[in-house]
């Protein structure tokens, strides 16, 4: 039931209407019996910018941000955290009562929560990691992970200027190549993680040789449709250890879920297998 103090949050996206969040966050505040909502907003393409200034002064609690508008949601806020500003974009952003918005990121968790998870006995700081793609999603991974520990992080990408444009951001632990120079990177590599696009639409898929991999070596895969894609079949078919874009997607929204209605998620809601639903597997 919505009343008089119902908290609101809500999910920013052009477009919105196949974002997964509100099932989550709404499944979890019914388990939890929270006074809250949480819907989507479509502003349209370029309708970001006026309506976060109109949320100003806390009219909602906040938003989770989504594609095209994560970089804008950074510049548009007061505060940043540090990782939102290392991974040069905001998932998150909180309406304080005093007018400020603070902006946070909270992808390059969920990335940490999801190899927790599914790949318990690997950790950051065990090796060299792979991310291939140079996009805004592959740069939040690389700041996690480096704040996670590891020591060397190659940026793989097809334009070797935006694996560059990170290296020079985020420092000398990261090294930029081009994808056609991937096996140097694969070879030496503890985890292995896809930030491209590739697989989108009508796209392909990432076309990697990952027999270069040493056994034991994590694959993650950021794109979830369908959740085991012809990348992580592959890793699979190699024996190697695998990590799915949807845990990542579940474990951005978890702390998202906290900073919104104060309470973590009640762990009783399951909600990848309500996730599952929504993508029809
Ligand atoms: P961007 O558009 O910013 O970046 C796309 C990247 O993919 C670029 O590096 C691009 O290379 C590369 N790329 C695209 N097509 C190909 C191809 N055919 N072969 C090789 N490389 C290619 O996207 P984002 O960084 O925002 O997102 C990347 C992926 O991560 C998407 O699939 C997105 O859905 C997913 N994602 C998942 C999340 C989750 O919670 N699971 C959260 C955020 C993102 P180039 O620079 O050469 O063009």
């Amino acid at each position: 039931m919505i009343t008089g103090k119902t908290v609101v949050a809500g999910v920013v996206g052009h477009p919105v209407s196949h974002s997964m969040s509100p099932r989550l966050h709404n499944a979890w505040l019914a388990a939890a019996g929270i006074d809250g909502v949480y819907v989507p907003f479509a502003p349209g393409a370029h309708g970001f910018q006026r309506l976060v200034e109109g949320f100003r002064g806390g009219a909602i609690r906040g938003v989770n941000v989504t594609l095209p508008f994560k970089e804008q949601a950074l510049k548009l806020a007061d505060r940043r955290t540090d990782l939102a500003e290392r991974a040069a974009a905001a998932n998150l952003l909180l309406f304080e009562p005093d007018g400020r918005i603070l902006a946070d990121n909270t992808d390059g968790v969920g990335l940490m929560r999801a190899f927790a998870l599914q790949a318990p006995k690997w950790s950051a700081d065990r090796g060299p990691v792979t991310v291939v793609g140079a996009g805004g999603a592959a740069r939040g991974a690389v700041a996690a992970l480096l704040a996670a520990g590891a020591p060397k992080v190659f940026v793989v990408n097809r334009t070797l200027e935006k694996a560059e444009a990170i290296a020079q951001a985020l420092g000398p632990q990261v090294k930029p190549l081009p994808l056609l120079h991937a096996v140097g990177a694969l070879r030496d590599s503890t985890a292995v993680i896809n930030a491209t696009s590739a697989g989108v639409g009508a796209g392909t898929g990432l076309d990697l040789p990952l027999e270069a991999t040493p056994d034991g070596c994590v694959v993650m895969d950021m794109f979830y449709k369908p959740v085991v894609t012809p990348f992580l079949e592959q890793a699979q078919g190699l024996g190697r250890p695998i990590v799915d874009g949807l845990q990542m997607l579940i474990g951005q929204a978890e702390p998202s879920f906290e900073a919104f209605f104060g309470a973590w998620p009640p762990a009783e809601v399951d909600v990848r297998a309500l996730a599952l639903e929504a993508i029809g597997q």
